[in-house]
């Protein structure tokens, strides 16, 4: 593997609104007026409360009692270094906690202080939120003792019944920079395109690829080549963007395959410049189009499309090549 310095992270956010339901909606609810439900299921009472049997799936009648709000630990763990995704930015315990009145217990963070002050069997009470939105999250822990807490100003209920909860699932990945693609990027800042030589199969490859795919040979500066600006359309795609956290786009934009002349490589997903998505065919001439030389360019450690100084493709004015083997050209 080629000697990765240094990684480039990325965040992917969908967010998501669901409806809660009967019981859930019910549940949250109640939450934003510092009581907790649970259901009844037989002789015992669920909480959180489910709508189904968990033994037999059976749907449950909609009996909600209140639970709580102290509970005893049943079983705890200590979390002595949280992350981002824990409910608390200090060391706390997660605990199984049965609310008096309920059959099950509930996992919540208990906000102890130290290890030392936790045990099975102890009691607890939640730290309630002062403004409450009919979410789980209400609670902003438990704590020891018995007498439920409210943090700052008491905001009072939720005037109307919780129906809808929002949700954003993310996912954050870092992705290793190969050198090569950093010495590409910069090269772009001179208005070259460089690719890269193998001497082992004789192919050109281009992306600041960081190794031959073919012979695992890994690239460096001594098999750097400038490319030709020039190049044919081989494959394209129309994105119509839709609404998301971070989306930038708001009209149709067109992603393109450009397979550069003199060499076996193909650049995918190229922007394209000052032509209108419906012109956008296979076999069109298209040259690079470059930032100005002074423009601050965009590092994206080689993720997706065009890179550094290299803003997209734009139509040369030659005439198209006819080739029904082009639209097999994606690598
Ligand atoms: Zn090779």
């Amino acid at each position: 593997m080629p000697h990765v310095v240094r990684f480039v992270e990325n965040t992917i956010t969908f967010p998501y609104v669901r409806s809660l339901g009967p019981v859930t909606g019910a549940f949250m609810t109640a939450l934003t007026d510092k009581r907790i439900l649970g259901i009844r299921n037989g002789d015992a009472v669920l909480c959180p409360p489910m709508e189904w049997d968990p033994a037999t799936g059976a749907e449950l009648p909609h009996d909600l009692v209140e639970v709580g709000p102290a509970g005893t630990v049943e079983s705890w763990t200590w979390v002595p270094e949280p992350t981002l995704q824990h409910p608390l930015d200090h060391p706390f315990a997660f605990a199984f906690i049965r609310l008096d009145g309920a059959s099950t217990p509930l996992l919540y963070a208990v906000d102890a202080g130290s290890p030392d002050a936790m045990s099975e069997g102890m009691r607890v009470a939640p730290r309630w939120k002062g403004e409450r939105i009919g979410h789980l999250t209400d609670i902003v822990a438990f704590v020891p003792g018995e007498e439920p807490e409210v943090d700052g100003e008491d905001l009072g209920p939720a005037s109307e019944p919780v129906e809808l909860m929002d949700y954003l699932a993310s996912i954050t990945y870092r992705n290793p920079v190969p050198p090569t693609s950093d010495l590409v990027v910069e090269a772009s800042r001179e208005h070259r395109l460089v690719g890269f030589l193998c001497p082992e199969c004789g192919k050109t490859y281009i992306g600041g690829r960081g190794v031959c795919p073919i012979d695992s040979l890994e690239f460096g500066a001594e098999h750097a080549i400038d490319l030709p600006h020039t190049g044919t359309l081989t494959n394209h795609v129309v994105i119509t963007p839709v609404p998301y956290p971070g989306q930038t786009e708001t009209e149709p934009f067109g992603r393109v395959f450009i397979a550069l002349d003199g060499s076996d490589a193909t650049l995918g997903y190229q922007p394209i410049v000052d032509m209108s998505v419906d012109d956008i065919r296979v076999g069109m001439r298209m040259k690079a189009v470059w930032a100005p030389a002074d423009e601050a360019v965009e590092d994206g450690g080689g993720m997706g499309g065009a890179y550094g100084a290299l803003i997209g493709w734009t139509p040369s004015g030659e005439p198209d090549v006819d080739d029904p083997d082009l639209v097999n050209r994606i690598f």
